[in-house]
């Protein structure tokens, strides 16, 4: 499709572009953990500029899905193409050439290393990555944590210091699991106004999120997850219409 389909799209505050090229286009993915099949055909597309969320109960294969994506998991058939190129059979550093990053859900933070440390461990992967003094302007809390241990890190400096270290790597497709687990209502508006932040500036997200609520004031579409399958799909103005029996029940 050509990149002269653009749309503008409202998401959290935030007007953003988005194109009907495709970033990530997974279909028929499967994973196993041993013998045990986690996904079972997993079809998804995430299009530049668009965020886009997968929602659904524990243990549906949500977190699988991402780490499936960035070849973190034992083994994954189907097809996974990132802007263009078939990724399924790639080592995981591979991957990361396409400039995709994944934030994970424990964030990853080395407790050993200083906040400064930890955001410039990951190498970059691709040019146009953020400088830190841009990232410290996403994230202005953490300008004077700099020098701090990670151990003495809030829960929400844990997870800026996550999200603005793969905005460094020069990647363009940012898989995010959860980023707003266990924070207070402060520090989740942060995170998600620095997420809309984002978008605004062309990056293109897939994020895994419990909290429908945070999901439905940053995303531009949403994926239920269900037993390894995508059980259900829709924008995010059907999730904001019908808000109260669709939470009611993805949390049953
Ligand atoms: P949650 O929010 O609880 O993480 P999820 O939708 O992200 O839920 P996954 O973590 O992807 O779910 O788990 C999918 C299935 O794979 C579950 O049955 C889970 O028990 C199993 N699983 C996840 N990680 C592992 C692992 N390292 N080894 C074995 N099984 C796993």
């Amino acid at each position: 499709m050509s990149e002269a389909q653009t749309e503008t799209t409202r998401a959290g505050g935030a007007q953003a572009e988005t194109t009907s090229r495709s970033v990530l286009d997974i279909s028929d993915l499967q994973a196993w953990y041993g013998p045990s099949r986690a996904l079972q055909d997993i079809a998804l597309t995430v299009r530049a500029g668009e965020l886009v969320t997968m929602l659904g109960r524990n243990g549906a294969g949500k977190t699988t899905t991402l780490r499936a994506v960035v070849g973190m998991v034992p083994r994954r058939a189907g097809s996974i193409i990132i802007n263009g190129t078939e990724t399924i059979a790639l080592p995981s550093h591979r991957i990361a050439r396409t400039a995709i990053a994944f934030c994970p859900e424990d964030r990853g933070i080395y407790a050993s290393l200083t906040a400064e440390e930890n955001l410039v461990l990951p190498p970059v992967v691709a040019a146009g990555g953020m400088s830190v003094e841009e990232i410290l302007t996403l994230f202005p809390g953490l300008r004077n944590r700099m020098k701090s241990p990670g151990t003495k890190l809030s829960g929400g400096e844990q997870q800026m210091l996550a999200i603005g270290r793969i905005l460094r790597t020069g990647a363009r497709l940012l898989l995010l699991d959860e980023p707003t687990e266990g924070l207070a209502p402060v520090v989740v508006q942060q995170i998600g106004a620095a997420i809309a932040g984002l978008k605004s500036r062309g990056y293109t997200i897939l994020m895994v999120e419990q909290n429908v609520r945070f999901a439905s004031t940053v995303a531009d579409r949403h994926y239920v997850i269900d037993r390894g399958h995508v059980a259900e799909t829709f924008d995010n103005a059907t999730l904001l219409a019908d808000f109260d029996r669709i939470s009611a029940r993805l949390s049953a």
